[in-house]
């Protein structure tokens, strides 16, 4: 779609106010270009003695009432149209954030979240303009015009109006090479401003790491460079698109040199009168809003299609996870993988191969293996961030996208290595998935997940605020919050993904009991635990060892630790370690 035709849906869907708006315009240009014609009309009958002072009296209140009219009719027009052109920057804006909240994890891995915010303000908003300024600008310009070139042809004199009109021709070629430098240049400006706000996000999201390896100079410096060149395209723009005014200048400079010529011509030899050549010399002027306007409105579309350009594919962008599943209650049953391999883009080596598990209700499955064996691929499908192509994964016997994505994901509770607080109480957090919760069971989940007296020792216990401004929680904290907030939501399935990483082994020791206290007490509930520590998958009642991506081992623990391979070694050397630590 161009950018003309989502303008034109979006006009059409918004038409009321666009007419209004356009007949407010039209009262405006029609009063304007009569506005001429009366002075010129005062002007002779002065010049012949035909005014008395009542007479010119009453020319000057309607002169005068015709200006207050203009007035408040620009006022309506301007609030119509900017009302409407706001709605488009809204349904933009919510259409992109929809298309993201929806998007796969492959998305994000290609895009980047500064662009993605660009896309959302800057470019969105050089958008709104062309559906606004600009529709107003090319409206009114084009009816002033047409107006003013109507009277000056038929309401003055034509052959003056001809010589008059000689230059534009010229205006009209050196539009036509102005636009097409200002495209360009606009196209340069929103995707330098894009690659500074990606360096903005970076910094702030890596400020930490940057200040430990003394790089702040140097990322000072990348910034000044890319605000540099930012500044320089959108300077460039700008240089550009005051290039229209020249033209009009010269060409308006010209028109009047012309009207002057032969319009004295017709004076001198009385085919004209003198306030017929008033009139079409305030017609002429008249004539600089509509080219201005011209100029305008084409550096705003030229700005707006380039802005559309970079919005439109990310917003057509294919979504790489389909929400088509018609079963909208939640899936109960085993959970089975059947011959499941997982090939991430661009990568040689399978992430999972051949991988057959089996699930069933009430019981804890524990994978292990080494970092990038696929451990948090397994979770990846199951939670359907990423889908399978080859094999099949049922859960209850039926194919994982056979469910809606809202019954599949509200059946899980999933807790990442590093989970996301967001900018609210630590209770709230907590009650992210179930806001209705109490504060008792708010805190009951808490002290399951052994965060509880944490909470207590801040400032305003479970009021504290956590997330970007408020208390900084350490990463062994902030993963027992969000263990807090799986348990709060009673799902079928727990996964955790290495989601103890950061806790010492004694409060592993001590949540991973109140688990099983909880596993035994919910006896359809699932979970899978994936962990690089033994220690936290010991007592699961089924162990899976993956390394590159295959399945090298399964069975309990016990039977593990006597088979003798990678697990048995693996144990050994964590417990030497424990009992290292501990001493
Ligand atoms: P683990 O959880 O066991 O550390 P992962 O399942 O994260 O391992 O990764 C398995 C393999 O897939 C690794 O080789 C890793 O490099 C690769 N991989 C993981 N995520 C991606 C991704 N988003 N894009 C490309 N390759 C990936």
């Amino acid at each position: 779609m161009t950018l003309a035709q989502l303008l034109k849906q979006f006009i059409s869907r918004h038409w009321q106010q666009y007419v209004a708006a356009a007949a407010m315009l039209f009262s405006v240009a029609v009063l304007t270009v009569l506005i001429p014609r009366r002075v010129g009309s005062v002007i002779d009958g002065m010049v012949r003695h035909q005014l008395d002072q009542q007479g010119m009296l009453k020319e000057l209140a309607i002169l005068l009432l015709m200006g207050v009219a203009i007035y408040f009719l620009r006022v309506g027009w301007r609030m119509q149209l900017f009302t409407a052109s706001y709605q488009l920057g809204v349904e933009l804006r919510t259409r992109l954030y929809q298309r993201l909240s929806v998007q796969g994890q492959d998305f994000f891995q290609k895009q980047r979240t500064g662009d993605l915010m660009a896309l959302g303000t800057n470019d969105a908003d050089a958008i709104e303009l062309a559906a606004g300024e600009a529709a107003l600008a090319g409206f009114d310009g084009s009816l002033t015009f047409a107006l003013v070139i109507g009277m000056m042809l038929l309401g003055v004199d034509w052959r003056l109006a001809i010589a008059a009109l000689l230059p534009f021709p010229f205006m009209a070629w050196a539009f036509k090479k102005i636009t097409h430098h200002v495209h360009e240049a606009s196209r340069l400006s929103l995707e330098r401003f894009s690659k500074l706000n990606d360096q903005v996000q970076e910094t702030l999201a890596g400020v930490r790491t940057l200040r430990a390896l003394g790089l702040e100079q140097q990322s000072a410096a990348q910034f000044a460079e890319l605000a540099e060149n930012a500044s320089d395209a959108s300077l460039s723009a700008q240089r550009w698109e005051a290039a229209y005014e020249p033209a009009v200048g010269i060409t308006l400079t010209s028109a009047g040199a012309l009207t002057l010529g032969v319009g004295g011509y017709l004076v001198w030899h009385n085919e004209m009168t003198i306030g017929a050549l008033t009139s079409f010399s305030m017609y002429l002027g008249q004539l600089i809003w509509p080219m201005f306007a011209a100029g305008w409105v084409l550096s705003l579309m030229e700005r707006g299609k380039a802005a559309w350009a970079r919005l439109e594919p990310v917003l057509n962008m294919e979504v790489s996870v389909q929400d088509n599943g018609v079963l909208r209650d939640p899936p109960t049953g085993d959970i089975l993988f059947r011959k499941v391999s997982y090939l991430y883009a661009g990568q040689a080596h399978t992430a999972l191969a051949e991988i057959d598990l089996r699930l069933e209700p009430g019981k804890t499955l524990g994978i292990v293996g080494p970092t990038g064996s696929g451990k948090s691929t397994i979770i990846r499908l199951l939670l359907r961030q990423i889908e399978t192509r080859q094999g099949d994964i049922l859960w209850g016997q039926h194919p994982l996208a056979d469910y809606s994505l809202h019954s599949l994901r509200s059946a899980i509770n999933w807790v990442p290595q590093e989970p996301f607080l967001f900018s609210a109480s630590i209770a709230e957090n907590i009650a992210l998935a179930n806001p209705a919760a109490s504060r008792e069971q708010i805190m009951h989940a808490a002290t399951l997940a052994a965060i509880h007296d944490d909470i207590m020792r801040f400032p305003q216990g479970y009021d504290t605020p956590v997330g970007e401004r408020g208390v900084t929680l350490s990463g062994g904290q902030r993963q027992r919050v969000a263990i807090a907030r799986a348990l709060l939501t009673d799902s079928p399935l727990l996964l955790l993904d290495d989601a103890l990483s950061a806790v010492d082994t004694d409060t592993e020791t001590r949540i991973l009991q109140h688990l099983h206290h909880l596993q035994h007490q919910q006896t359809r509930r699932c979970a899978i635990i994936v962990s690089h520590r033994l220690s936290a998958v010991a007592e699961t009642d089924h162990i899976l060892v993956l390394r590159d991506g295959k399945i090298t081992e399964q069975g309990k623990h016990q039977e593990l630790v006597e088979a003798g391979h990678w697990y048995a070694t693996q144990w050994r050397y964590q417990q030497l370690e424990a009992s290292l630590d501990a001493a």
